[in-house]
């Protein structure tokens, strides 16, 4: 039950497209790169589209008998706590324990005092290989970061063994993720959660830091990404220690909760990941329902239709589409085109404009953001998406697996620039 070196999160909104994101996978695999498949749906896409985690459960082993593909695959509970992994339970086999609520909350204060005799062998400037400034390590920046970060690693314990209680040691995959949070970790800060981790005993394969910059729904990162490099690299090289150092698994590797789309950094980490002979965990995040949508909208008639009248409810209902991924967009409503503005488009206009491509100047990150989290109203409308989708099926497909292998294996894995 292990992820290979290369591991890929693929979400998929109405879970129709298995195959044709296999399709990718089987395309790499056949240029000799094995990057094992994970379905990951979090709660909150659960809940706002009336999904259960069972469904991804079926599509995963649907699409993997029907492409033959033999390898380990998985399915994963992504962002999850103690409150919602009940139902997960039997459904999935890759969970990743959340817990950025927690960090902040203050652990006992016998344990924090534990944690820091426990670290206390590493008092002094800590010189970790790749990371250029030594960490200090002191008594004070050991209480300091227990009050910041043991009560979370002690809850991801609980989590855990949790889980394990309920479906066997070793038989799932653990995340553990940080992501969601406001600040980035530091290297130091890695080093002393992942110690944290070897103490809790949680064989964690893949661990979620939080990087500098936004990494936004379905459009390429925002910040500086000379930063993210280092970040990135040092993050690599502190993996790399603690698993010299601490009782951790030596397939540990990290975990990039991307958002998606996040094209200029894929040369960067391909390099760093190169270098360090690293393998990584890349979480997408179900821009398969824009291909979707592309794929409608290309075919004309019903299709772009319906991804008109879809745009313009989306305006009518921005705030409560908005409003579950507050922290993870950044659209200006002032820059959309008006309904009436969309409804006058060709086929290839609404396409240009929601085509995730840089060089096009019809192309509109806050277009693209808002069809991608207004696929709640083509829930809504699912019997009427459903036939679309099937009377579309080829050109959506390859949409899909297009998509994926061109703009996300290939660069990332492959080293092939987009
Ligand atoms: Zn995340």
């Amino acid at each position: 039950m292990a992820l290979s070196k290369y591991s890929m999160g693929i979400g998929d909104r109405f879970g129709l497209e298995g195959v044709a994101q296999l399709r990718a996978f089987t395309a790499a695999r056949d240029r000799g790169i094995t990057i094992t498949p994970v379905w990951n749906k979090s709660n909150r896409e659960h809940s706002l589209i009336g999904t259960r985690p069972g469904d991804v459960r079926i599509e995963a082993d649907a699409a993997t008998a029907a492409c033959r593909w033999s390898q380990p695959y998985f399915v994963d509970a992504d962002h999850i706590a103690l409150a919602t992994v009940d139902k997960f339970l039997t459904a999935s086999d890759f969970f990743t324990i959340d817990v950025a609520d927690a960090i902040g909350r203050p652990a006992s204060e016998a344990s924090i005092a534990k944690y820091a005799a426990d670290m206390g062998r590493f008092l002094g400037p800590l010189r970790i290989p790749g990371v250029e400034a030594p960490v200090t390590v002191s008594a004070a920046v050991l209480t300091e970061f227990a009050r910041k970060y043991l009560a979370a690693v002690e809850e991801a314990g609980r989590v855990y063994r949790y889980i394990a209680e309920h479906k066997g040691e070793g038989s799932f995959v653990t995340e553990v993720s940080f992501d969601e949070t406001e600040t980035p970790q530091s290297p130091g800060e890695l080093f002393l959660i992942l110690a944290a981790a070897a103490r809790e005993q949680i064989p964690v394969a893949t661990v979620a830091p939080k990087f500098t910059g936004d990494f936004l729904k379905g459009i390429d990162y925002v910040g500086d990404s000379e930063r993210f490099a280092k970040e990135f690299e040092e993050d690599l090289a502190v993996l790399s220690f603690a698993k010299r150092t601490f009782a951790l698994p030596a397939a540990l590797k990290l975990s990039i909760h991307s958002g998606s789309d996040k094209f200029s950094l894929y040369p960067i980490m391909h390099r760093a990941l190169k270098r360090a002979d690293a393998g990584v965990h890349l979480k997408t995040a179900g821009t398969t329902w824009l291909e979707e949508a592309l794929g409608l909208a290309e075919a004309g008639g019903d299709g772009l239709a319906f991804a008109k009248a879809l745009y313009r409810e989306a305006c009518a209902r921005y705030d409560e589409m908005a409003k579950p991924y507050a922290t993870v967009i950044a659209i200006d409503r002032r820059a959309l085109p008006t309904p009436t503005q969309v409804d006058g488009w060709s086929s290839q206009e609404f396409v240009e404009a929601l085509e995730h491509n840089q060089r096009c100047p019809r192309f509109s990150v806050h277009f693209r953001q808002l069809i991608h989290i207004s696929f709640r109203i083509a829930a809504e409308r699912r019997e009427q998406l459903l036939e679309l989708l099937r009377a579309n099926r080829e050109k959506v497909e390859a949409r899909v697996s297009h998509n994926l292998l061109k703009r996300h294996i290939e660069p990332l894995f492959l080293g092939v620039s987009a």
